[in-house]
């Protein structure tokens, strides 16, 4: 017998109507492209989003198009945002960060019809316009005072094009499960696979975000989402902060220590979340100048492995909680958070620290298991560390145009290519990225593991450890260090500083230092560029 419960399409322009109608004046917040930190509601936002729609609809975008954008976190993209998917068209979010050539070959294989960019971005997308002939409409994010002098064909100021459209226009109506937003993996392996979102997928995003088991968001919340638009749906942030009228502030192009900690306080945000590359950075500010955090109650750190020495500075220095989180592109992303279970807060402190540091238990509406390489379930005793493969509720089912198939298994398995343990409380740790694990002597260092406890050398800034051929164990760890500004270690203060703390086959045969460790476009450090930059490394000859 069916239910007899109405069916509630869950489409995403409804977030921004709740929020434009019971949370009108609630504030958005930008520091702009131009320069001036704006601020707009959640009533304005809405209103220009229709606009936005209704230029779409005029310009000749239907349902199914891809529109892409190459913005920064501003109140404009977010408006752009719901005024594509209002029509049934698709966000397509091109990550800048990204090398020219990468960027053409995704907005072709996207086939995107219109492009909305910010004007930091202008050289960029003259550069790469000739080679992606689909794209008939150019929109710079601004007004025409800061319109470009740019050699694009057919480009528009933002709000000359919202300027020619009244707004007396209604959402589309369409199906839950039509597609709304379209993010490419990072493509360290292989070309980029497109991940398509739909409204449905969008909308239990985002009630996974504002639940009290993720980031616990209510309308008194201030929320500064640093974590990138194009970062995988910011994290499902875009979406749920208007669905509980959350206050927003969003960070624009400066992500810098400097400018975050500016923002976090002057606005007195209470939740934030990005990748610990932008924490050490805002860190090493804070460390540096003496300031503090008074508002700030949470921060959210995924992406990458969170250090734990980031997780005690933010809560011993600073008193604000660390929400440790795993997921991923494919998960929309979210899968996993490391919050204390009760009982858990009475341990002491180190023990709690233990738990901080697992990438955490999986949110309803995931679920998650380890296999060995013939698929058959690991115990979950948190020893055993095999493929982890996930389900879900906002999972993707396959790529964009049916790449990657082998990623998605008959039982809708997805093989999210890390290695993990999964213990009794149900936390999972991640050991690595199936490509980034060191085989030594036929067993598995987790590089993620040794990172992390070097960052917490007093005189380390970032490290990285790679596997490196050895003649006689296959593979052997070593690290590479980046120092704080002015601070000295050695080789042998770093090592020392490892030792007691893992075990001793796990120790790097080696310490580098270097002047930086190169990022991929989502922030994680790039493996495959320290592979190869240190492919000629010999061992010391007492190492070998
Ligand atoms: P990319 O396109 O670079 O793969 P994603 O953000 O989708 O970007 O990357 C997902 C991967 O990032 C995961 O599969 C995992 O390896 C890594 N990751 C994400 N969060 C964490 C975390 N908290 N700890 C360790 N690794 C993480």
């Amino acid at each position: 017998m069916r239910g007899l419960m109405q069916g509630w399409p869950l489409l995403v322009h409804k977030i921004i109507d709740h929020a434009a109608l019971y949370h009108g004046e609630r504030q958005i917040v930008s520091r702009s492209i131009e320069g001036p930190v704006e601020r707009t509601n959640y009533r304005d936002v809405r209103l220009r989003a229709l606009r936005v729609a209704q230029a779409l609809d005029r310009a000749g975008v239907k349902a199914g198009d891809r529109v892409a954008t190459l913005a920064w976190n501003t109140a404009r993209h977010l408006e752009a945002w719901y005024g594509i998917a209002g029509i049934g068209a698709i966000y397509h979010t091109l990550n800048p960060r990204l090398f020219p050539d990468q960027l053409a070959w995704i907005a072709n294989h996207a086939e995107d019809r219109v492009l909305f960019f910010d004007t930091t971005f202008t050289r960029l997308v003259e550069d790469i316009a000739p080679k992606i002939p689909s794209i008939g409409l150019y929109v710079a994010l601004t007004d025409r005072a800061h319109l470009p002098a740019a050699n694009l064909p057919n480009l528009v100021a933002y709000e000359d094009l919202i300027a020619a459209c009244d707004g007396d226009f209604a959402w589309r109506e369409f199906p839950e499960d039509t597609a709304c937003g379209l993010c490419y993996t990072s493509g360290t392996t292989g070309n980029p696979k497109g991940v398509l979102y739909s409204h449905r997928s969008n909308v239990l995003l985002s009630l996974m975000a504002a639940s009290g088991g993720a980031m616990g968001l209510k309308a008194s919340d201030c929320i500064l989402p640093v974590v990138p638009m194009f970062h995988a749906n910011a994290w499902g942030l875009a979406f749920a902060a208007p669905m509980v009228g959350a206050k927003i502030v969003m960070p624009g192009a400066k992500l810098d220590g400097a400018s975050v900690c500016e923002l976090l306080t002057n606005e007195k945000v209470t939740v934030t979340a990005a990748v610990p590359t932008v924490w050490l950075m805002a860190l090493q500010y804070l460390e540096q100048t003496g300031r503090t955090l008074p508002d700030l109650k949470r921060v959210l750190i995924g992406g990458s492995a969170c250090p734990r020495s980031m997780i005690e500075a933010f809560e011993t220095k600073y008193d604000v909680e660390v929400v440790h989180a795993w997921g991923m592109t494919e998960m929309s992303p979210l899968g996993t958070m490391s919050v204390l279970k009760p009982g858990m807060r009475d341990l002491p402190y180190e023990k709690q620290l233990d738990y901080k540091c697992k990438q955490g238990v999986p949110m309803f509406g995931v679920e998650a298991k380890i296999t060995d390489d013939e698929n058959r379930e690991l115990p979950r005793d948190g020893k055993a560390f095999g493929r982890l493969k996930v389900k879900g509720l906002a999972v993707a089912s396959g790529y964009f145009k049916g790449e990657g198939a082998e990623a998605f298994d008959a039982d809708g398995w997805f093989d999210t290519g890390d290695v993990a343990t999964l213990d009794a409380d149900g936390y999972m740790t991640i050991v690595d990225r199936s490509k980034d694990v060191i085989k030594s002597g036929g067993e598995w260092i987790s590089s993620i593991d040794i990172e992390n406890l070097a960052v917490g050398h007093p005189a380390v800034a970032e490290a990285a450890v790679i596997g490196v051929r050895h003649p006689k164990w296959d593979e052997r760890p070593l690290l590479i260090v980046v120092l704080k500004k002015g601070a000295k270690a050695g080789r042998d203060d770093i090592l020392q500083f490892l030792s007691g703390k893992i075990a001793k086959w796990w120790m790097p045969d080696d310490v580098v230092f270097v002047d930086e460790i190169p990022h991929t476009a989502t922030g994680k450090i790039q493996k495959t560029a320290l592979r190869e930059r240190f492919g000629q490394y010999r061992w010391p000859q007492a190492a070998e």
